[in-house]
């Protein structure tokens, strides 16, 4: 069932690619020049807004990895090449000194970056270090092609491969896409538009030394929104995966499984700091009877609006989650006896109070319910196990009624 259901998101998904998505990723790398509530709209497509700091919380952690692993390779390759420069054939001996000046830059950063990586655990910095990084990389390697604009031709070449590499690199580390290297690109090329003028190089040198990292710019800028996007859609699909591995699909409410683990963790917590939780188990009365009499349907209605009715009677922090057929289960945070007696007494009147609409006119439900409170000594099974006990006491001592275990 499950796997049905993805593998239908899946095909719509390639469906959509062809021509119309193609399209729309072309004006969304243009629409950054749009108003701002566009521009969300492109960036995050289908993202609803409940995932948004989800996804942002991927991206941290992504332009984390990112930044370590390219500082340790950038820690590798700088001294590597400026080894290699020592090799006299390559008629880099000149600029030896200057280039070590500019390699210095982005080891600083990389430097940096583990440094923080070290001391400070989580945050903001790994993106904004790894655009700093990503500068000051491009920054050395058009600073050492600026410096060796008038040597021969063999030394542009060597040179200006470097900086296609470095162009290619910095795409793929843009985390937010092609918006990370807007500063990225712009700043270098800038500044070497401003020494080609000054040195007044002649036109058909410039073609040749920036030909190959112009053109890299813009395949990376398209190859940086294309991860960017491919990326957003992953995310997206594991969400969507988890939520409905974690919900029950008549209700909307937790299933069983999403409920065992808040409760789990709840339980662990409430362990750690001494407090105690509450569980409240909620069995409808006679409910057999509604399905015999009126159809399994419109018993599907009544679960329905059950779920609703007992979700409107708690507190946002509990948790509500379907237990099983017809059963429910309700998680008092910080409960203790006192709290969860008359949220269990609300809950009965949610549901006896009012008859409840459904196709077949309205029905009058009652629900019984259980209590148990957390001892600070047992299982979370053994608290469930008491609150459905309690449940039976309810339904012996005549239903649409609370007892405590
Ligand atoms: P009691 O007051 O003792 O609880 O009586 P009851 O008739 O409610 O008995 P019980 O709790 O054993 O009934 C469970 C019934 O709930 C049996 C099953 O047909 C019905 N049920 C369970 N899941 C669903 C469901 O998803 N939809 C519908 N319509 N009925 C369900
Ligand atoms: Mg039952
Ligand atoms: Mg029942």
């Amino acid at each position: 069932m499950l796997l049905d259901e993805s593998g239908e998101r899946a095909r719509g998904l390639y469906q959509k690619t062809p021509v119309s998505e193609t399209w729309r990723s072309v004006r969304l790398m243009f629409s950054y020049l749009a108003i701002r509530g566009r521009r969300v709209r492109y960036r995050y497509g289908l993202l609803p807004a409940e995932w948004r700091e989800a996804f942002h919380e991927y991206q941290r952690l992504l332009a984390r990895r990112f930044a370590v692993v390219s500082a340790l390779m950038g820690l590798i390759i700088f001294p590597f090449f400026q080894v290699v420069e020592l090799w006299p054939q390559l008629g880099l001996l000149d600029h030896w000194w200057n280039h070590l000046g500019w390699r210095i830059l982005p080891m600083v950063a990389a430097i940096g970056i583990l440094f923080l990586r070290w001391r400070v655990p989580d945050g903001l910095w790994p993106r904004a270090m790894l655009i700093l990084y990503a500068l000051s990389g491009m920054v050395m390697m058009t600073g050492m092609v600026a410096d060796n604009m008038l040597e021969p031709n063999g030394t542009h070449a060597f040179l200006s491969k470097g900086l296609v590499v470095v162009v290619a690199l910095v795409a793929v580390l843009a985390t937010a896409g092609a918006r990370d290297l807007i500063l990225v690109y712009g700043v270098p090329l800038a500044a070497m538009s401003f020494v080609v003028v000054r040195a007044s190089v002649a036109p058909v040198e410039v073609f040749l030394l920036f030909i190959h990292p112009l053109i890299m710019m813009v395949i990376g800028l398209v190859m940086s929104e294309v991860l960017y996007r491919v990326r957003l859609e992953a995310f997206m699909a594991r969400q969507q995966l988890e939520q409905s591995a974690s919900t029950d699909v008549l209700t909307g409410l937790a299933n069983r499984r999403a409920f065992d683990a808040r409760l789990e963790a709840e339980h662990a917590r409430c362990r750690r700091q001494g407090t105690s939780y509450a569980l409240i188990m909620a069995d409808l009365d006679h409910f057999k009877h509604v399905n015999d009499t009126h159809g399994h349907d419109v018993g599907d209605e009544v679960l329905t609006e059950l779920a609703q009715r007992l979700k409107g009677a708690l507190r946002t922090e509990d948790e509500l989650g379907r237990w099983g057929g017809e059963e429910f289960m309700v998680l008092l945070r910080d409960g203790g006896q006192h709290e969860a007696e008359p949220v269990a007494e609300k809950l009965r009147l949610a549901v006896a109070d009012t008859p409840f609409h459904t196709s077949a006119g309205p029905l009058s439900i009652t629900t019984s319910l259980g209590i148990a409170v957390f001892n600070g000594e047992e299982m979370p099974s053994m608290v469930a196990r008491r609150a459905d006990l309690a449940l039976y006491a309810a339904k012996e001592n005549g239903r649409n009624r609370c007892e405590s275990a």
